[in-house]
């Protein structure tokens, strides 16, 4: 080979991987959503509002500091797992999602029910008028609630125990086809992909259904 088509031939390598770099990580023009708050004292969701705007001006509140996620749609990816319905998941995590629940349903284990990226004030300080201030993890794509009908959301509830009381989603139970456990296959999976079960976060909640970096 003559020195000449070497250095083209590297040149049109390198130039190929700029590319496909910039692409991948390119900023988007715009960033899109629908949002809403939690009104803790009428205790339903209000002030249901569309937001475009430039992507650049993106503030502090709308990206999760820890993963970079943004509320924006064009930061997530879709993700299939079988037939189920898609959901959507930040970017940064979709398609290792993806592989690893298809990997396990492949191989026999309860995937039944995914629910991901949702938009809303959920979580924070309450303004004057009762509404949250601060958007979930789903807002940013980085929560993904598996099989909600076996896998409640507990309050009052330390340690799991008769105590515990459901406020959303059907009854867990450790025996239960579909729910999940600290040694739960689905569980040991997720948490290799940095993720952290809402099972076993401290505090008065559990939440079975639910995964997410922090597990919050
Ligand atoms: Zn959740």
């Amino acid at each position: 080979m003559k020195p000449i088509r070497k250095t083209s031939l590297r040149f049109t390598v390198i130039l190929t991987f700029c590319l496909f770099s910039a692409s991948s990580f390119a900023e988007p023009e715009h960033c899109h959503y629908s949002t809403y708050q939690w009104n803790v004292n009428e205790k339903r969701a209000v002030g249901y509002r569309e937001v475009v705007k430039p992507y650049s001006e993106i503030i502090a509140l709308e990206r999760d500091e820890l993963t970079g996620c943004t509320v924006c749609e064009e930061d997530q990816q879709w993700v299939q797992v079988g037939d189920l319905p898609a959901v959507r998941l930040c970017k940064r995590y979709a398609r290792d999602v993806e592989a690893t629940l298809n990997q396990l349903l492949g191989e026999g284990f309860p995937i039944w029910k995914l629910v991901g990226y949702r938009v809303g004030m959920t979580r924070g300080d309450l303004d004057a008028d009762g509404n949250r201030t601060a958007f979930s993890n789903h807002s940013f794509g980085i929560a993904l609630d598996i099989n909600d009908e076996q896998n409640g959301l507990y309050d009052q509830c330390i340690t799991v125990s008769d105590q515990c009381r459901l406020r959303k989603g059907g009854a867990w139970s450790a025996e239960q086809e579909g729910s999940l456990t600290a040694d739960s296959e689905i569980v040991l999976r997720m948490k290799d992909l940095g993720f952290r079960w809402g099972g076993e976060i401290a505090g008065r909640q559990k939440d079975f259904m639910h995964f997410s970096p922090t597990g919050y």
